[in-house]
């Protein structure tokens, strides 16, 4: 008994090599059908695999290990924050020379009697907003060198993590 893998017809001639109903020869029907079985195994195989990949977690954050946080925390340019802290202590100083300055004005004046006091404490407070100023400058430019600084430390953090990534990509 001989089962046609093409028409599945059931021949009971034992000695024949062709299908007596569709005339096809077994042996190449069943090679056939054997590469077939062996290409969906393939491809099943592959795309088991493939899902394996897909559902699997990434094992970390490939950046992991490459940033140093140090780099984000290291100064290049102590003296600028020197210079900033100088600014600092320059704008405090000159408040306090300013005030110093409107009370001994305003005193010496009022002794003076030259104006009458409402004159008087006008005439102070508009010098002393005017003393804003330059206080107001040396503060700024404490601010902006610090400010310029860490930018500029930033960058140079930046270009060190590209430099490293560019070399593990190589
Ligand atoms: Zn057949």
């Amino acid at each position: 008994m001989k089962k046609c893998m093409k028409c599945n017809f059931v021949s009971q001639e034992l000695d024949r090599l062709d299908c007596p109903k569709c005339g096809a020869i077994y042996s190449k029907v069943e090679e056939l059908h054997r590469q077939q079985s062996q290409q969906r195994r393939t491809v099943r195989q592959l795309s088991e695999k493939l899902e394996f990949q897909l559902n699997s977690e990434p094992d970390e954050d490939p950046f992991s290990g490459l940033v140093d946080e140090q780099w984000f925390e290291r100064d290049q340019y102590p003296v600028v924050g020197h210079l900033s802290l100088f600014f600092l202590f320059l704008a405090a100083f000159v408040a306090l020379g300013e005030i110093a300055g409107l009370f001994y004005y305003y005193q010496i004046m009022h002794s003076l009697v030259i104006y009458r006091t409402e004159t008087l404490v006008t005439l102070t407070i508009l010098m002393g907003i005017g003393s804003l100023v330059p206080i107001a400058v040396l503060v700024s430019m404490s601010y902006f060198l610090t400010m310029n600084r860490d930018m500029a430390n930033n960058a140079n953090a930046t270009k060190e993590f590209l430099r490293i990534i560019a070399t593990r990509l190589k």
